[in-house]
């Protein structure tokens, strides 16, 4: 199923999407439909079977997490294309809840930057509570996955020793566009991530690439802290990360999942 989290009326609700393809244009040739969710879905929910045309509404982040948990350096060619040494251990940094963006809205440039980079990143979402998860119960606690990009002033995390201004400024965490909760994690450790800027292809790689698998990731991080449901852990990017221009759209296309698009504006 795939769980979208909108706005219609100034009311904001969940819905399950139903037809295919991707959100398109704001005039309902997109042919997607959200079945609107009764209740939340991280626990048991029901479809209400009243649904509204997607066009019709707007998208929303799909969760709202607590934390955004994210790895740092969990692909070799991106390692080295930055010059750096991959990591024998995973290491996280945090990009807090006031950076999520949804698809559709628009990528801040911060004022304090000159050098704005996309990362396209494979997002799992948290569906319980859980600290200290054995490798063999990963899957368990895992609710679904979405599209990420970690947006990065590079210049800035470069020359600063702690990432929380360089990754974690508002707007900076773009999820989306919905919660896919029906991929097998076997499924979702192998699954083609795409970026593109202005239609032309920047990113490339499969998720099977990771350094550390998605199990090992939620291994290392619950042994140190506990996460709730809706928390988001993103899982490094592939090689080919590169800088983003006040209007440029962005888009992360996951195999299976969807696409997740933004424009990037200028500080307002
Ligand atoms: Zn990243």
């Amino acid at each position: 199923m795939r769980i979208a989290r909108f706005s219609i009326d100034g009311n904001v609700a969940f819905g399950a999407v139903e037809g295919d393809g991707s959100p398109g244009p704001a005039d309902g040739t997109d042919g997607l439909v959200l079945n609107i969710i009764k209740g939340i879905p991280f626990t048991d929910f029901e479809l209400s079977g009243t649904r509204v045309p997607l066009s019709k509404v707007r998208l929303l982040p799909p969760v709202l997490p607590n934390k955004v948990v994210a790895f740092g350096r969990n692909y070799a060619e991106h390692a080295a294309e930055l010059g750096n040494e991959v990591p024998p251990e995973p290491f996280a940094f945090f990009k807090p809840s006031t950076s999520v963006i949804g698809t559709g809205d628009g990528i801040a440039y911060p004022s304090f930057s000159e050098d704005l980079h996309h990362e396209a990143e494979l997002a799992v979402v948290i569906g319980r509570m859980c600290r200290e998860v054995p490798r063999e119960r990963v899957a368990d606690v895992i609710f679904g996955y979405t599209c990420a990009n970690d947006v990065t002033a590079r210049d800035v995390q470069k020359r600063e020793k702690q990432w929380a201004r360089a990754k974690g400024f508002d707007t900076s965490c773009p999820l989306g566009p919905w919660v896919v909760t029906d991929l097998d994690l076997a499924t979702a450790s192998d699954l083609t991530i795409q970026c593109t800027v202005n239609g032309e292809q920047r990113q490339l790689g499969r998720t099977s690439e990771m350094i550390h698998p998605i199990e090992d990731l939620i291994v290392n991080l619950t042994e140190a802290m506990t996460l709730l449901p809706g928390d988001v852990v993103l899982t490094g990017t592939p090689a080919g990360v590169g800088p983003l221009n006040t209007g440029d759209e962005v888009a992360v296309t996951i195999e299976g999942i969807g696409t997740l698009t933004n424009r990037v504006i200028k500080r307002g």
